[in-house]
C-alpha cells in the first residue's frame, strides 16, 4: 500500500533500527502485512558501520552476542559466510590498581584472580547469607551490601555501570537489574545462580560481527523486505483514526500522506517518541521527555599492542575500575576480536558530559594517552564520534516510564520498555510478532 491510500493495514512500524526491521522480518514470516517508516536514508538506526581511512569503524555496537535467534536471522538472510566470530575464550578485562587483569567468569578463575584480595573473595562467598536484592535500592548499594566494597569498585561496578556509561549509585535495581532480581528469585542467591550457570556448561554465546560491519544485518533485513519499507520517510505524528465497524485504527502521518493501521509500533528513542504522541497522549509525552540518556564520545585508535605493549593483546576489551583517575570508561578491542586493527575507546558518560565539549583533537589526545598508560602501546587517533544521547542511563529518571500509558493499539518496542542490546531488541520484536500474528489472524 502506498502512503496516502486510505485503506487499513495490519501493522505500521516507526523506525528502521534493528528492532523495527527484525519485527518486519518476523511479521513477514507469520504472514502479517506491515509498512515500516524510517526517517533516515539508510537502515540500522544506532547500528552504523563506516569505513574511515581503510578502517571499519562501528558507530554503535562493536559486537553482538550470537544467540540462537541471531543465528537464525543470519541464516534467513544468507549471511553465514560474512560472519566473523571472536575467539570465545577471549577475556574481558578490568583496569584496576594500575593493572589490566581478566575478570573472573568461573569458580576456577575466581579462585585464581588477583583482581580481588583474599578478604574481598571471602565477602563474595558470604553473598548467599545476605538479604535479597531490593528493587528500590541502587545497584551500587546492592552490589556493595551483597559482595563487598572492593568487589563492587574493582569488578561489578565497572562491568555493569561501564556498559551504560552510568553510575550504579544512580541506578535503581528495579529498573536496571530486573533480570538479576528474577535470577535471584529462581536460584535463591546471585552467587548460586552464577555457579550453576558456569557449572552447568551454559556458555555465553560468542561475540560476532560481519565482514562489512554490523550494519550489514539491518541492511540485509531492509533489502529482503524492501517492498514494505519506506526509507527517508519520517513519521510526524501518531493519531487515533476513525476505525468504523472493524474496530479502532491508528494513523501514521508522514509528509507523503496518512496511513491507517490496526496496530502501530514505535521503536524510536524516547524524546522522538514523545514528539510523535504529543497530541495522542500528552502526559505520556511529558514522561518520555524526562528519560536521561548518557552522552558518549567514541575515539577510534590504531595501535600494535603485540609489538609495542606490555599486556596480552588477546581480549574483548577492558572496563576501568572506579578508583582509577582516568576519563576512559572502557575500550573495545576490535583489533583482537575481529582483526580490524582498531580499538574503540568510550569516554563521557553520566559523570563526564563535559568531555563532549572538547575538540576532537583533545578527546583523541586523552584517549590515546590513557590507552598507552593501560596497555603500554602508543596509539594513533583514526576518528572521533560524539553521541549527545548515547546509552540509556537507566537511572532514577527511568521511573517516568511507569507513567507512560498509550492506547492498546500503539505499542512501544524500545530500550526504555525492555532491555537495550541487539539480542534483547530482536527477542522483543519476535515476541511482539507472535502476539500480533495471533491477534490479527
Ligand atoms: C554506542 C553504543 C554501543 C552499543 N553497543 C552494543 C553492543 O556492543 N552490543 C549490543 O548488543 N548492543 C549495543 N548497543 C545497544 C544497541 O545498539 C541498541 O539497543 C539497538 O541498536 C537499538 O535499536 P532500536 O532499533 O531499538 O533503536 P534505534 O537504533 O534507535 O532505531 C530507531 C530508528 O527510528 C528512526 N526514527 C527516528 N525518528 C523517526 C521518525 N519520526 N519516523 C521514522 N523513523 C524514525 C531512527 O532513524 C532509527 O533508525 C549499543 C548502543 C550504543 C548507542
Amino acid at each position: 500500500m502506498k502512503p496516502g491510500e486510505d485503506s487499513r493495514q495490519s501493522v505500521g512500524i516507526v523506525g528502521g533500527g534493528i528492532t523495527g526491521l527484525s519485527l518486519a522480518h518476523y511479521l513477514d514470516q507469520r504472514g502479517a502485512e506491515f509498512t515500516l517508516f524510517e526517517a533516515a536514508p539508510d537502515p540500522g538506526g544506532v547500528v552504523r558501520s563506516r569505513n574511515v581511512d581503510g578502517h571499519l569503524l562501528e558507530r554503535g555496537p562493536q559486537r553482538v552476542r550470537r544467540t540462537d535467534r541471531i543465528d537464525d536471522l543470519v541464516a534467513d538472510l544468507g549471511l553465514e559466510s560474512e560472519v566473523r566470530t571472536a575467539d570465545p575464550d577471549l577475556p574481558i578485562c578490568v583496569y584496576a590498581d594500575d593493572e589490566l587483569r581478566s575478570a573472573p567468569f568461573s569458580a576456577e578463575e575466581f579462585g585464581e584472580t588477583d583482581l580481588l584480595s583474599a578478604d574481598a573473595k571471602r565477602e563474595v562467598l558470604g553473598e548467599p547469607f545476605t538479604d535479597p536484592a531490593d528493587p528500590d535500592e541502587t545497584a551500587a548499594e546492592m552490589f556493595t551490601r551483597k559482595f563487598g566494597a572492593e568487589t563492587y569498585r574493582n569488578l561489578l561496578g565497572p562491568l555493569f555501570g561501564g556498559i551504560y556509561g552510568s553510575d550504579p549509585a544512580e541506578m535503581p535495581v528495579g529498573h536496571a537489574l530486573s533480570g538479576l532480581l528474577e535470577l535471584e528469585r529462581r536460584h535463591g542467591s546471585l552467587l548460586k545462580a552464577a555457579i550453576q550457570r558456569t557449572a552447568g556448561g551454559r556458555e555465553t554465546p560468542p561475540a560476532i560481527s560481519l565482514d562489512d560491519g554490523l550494519q550489514r544485518l539491518p541492511e540485509a533485513l531492509a533489502e529482503t523486505h524492501a517492498d514494505s519499507i519506506r526509507l527517508e520517510t519520517p513519521v510526524t505524528a501518531v493519531r487515533e483514526g476513525d476505525g468504523g465497524e472493524d474496530g479502532p485504527t491508528y494513523e501514521l502521518e508522514t509528509l507523503d500522506g496518512t496511513s491507517a493501521f490496526e496496530q502501530v509500533v514505535l521503536t524510536t528513542p524516547a524524546g522522538l517518541t514523545a514528539d510523535l504522541v504529543a497530541d495522542l497522549a500528552p502526559d505520556s509525552a511529558d514522561a518520555l521527555r524526562e528519560l536521561n540518556y548518557n552522552p558518549l564520545a567514541m575515539v577510534y585508535l590504531r595501535a600494535d599492542i603485540e609489538a609495542e605493549g606490555d599486556v596480552d593483546p588477546a581480549a574483548l576489551g577492558y572496563q576501568v575500575g572506579f578508583d582509577e583517575d582516568l576519563r576512559t570508561l572502557g575500550v573495545s578491542w576490535n583489533a583482537s576480536m575481529f582483526d580490524r586493527g582498531v580499538y574503540t575507546a568510550f569516554l563521557g558518560g553520566m559523570h563526564d558530559p563535559e568531555i563532549l565539549d572538547e575538540s576532537e583533537e583533545r578527546m583523541g589526545e586523552i584517549a590515546a594517552a590513557e590507552f598507552e598508560q593501560v596497555t603500554g602501546a602508543p596509539a594513533e587517533v583514526v576518528d572521533v564520534n560524539r553521541l549527545r544521547r548515547g546509552f540509556p542511563a537507566y537511572d532514577t529518571s527511568w521511573e517516568a516510564v511507569e507513567r507512560v500509558e498509550l492506547p492498546e493499539g500503539v505499542r512501544l518496542a524500545t530500550n526504555y520498555t525492555a532491555r537495550m542490546g541487539v539480542p534483547s531488541r530482536i527477542r522483543e520484536a519476535e515476541s511482539l510478532a507472535d502476539e500480533f500474528a495471533e491477534r490479527l489472524d
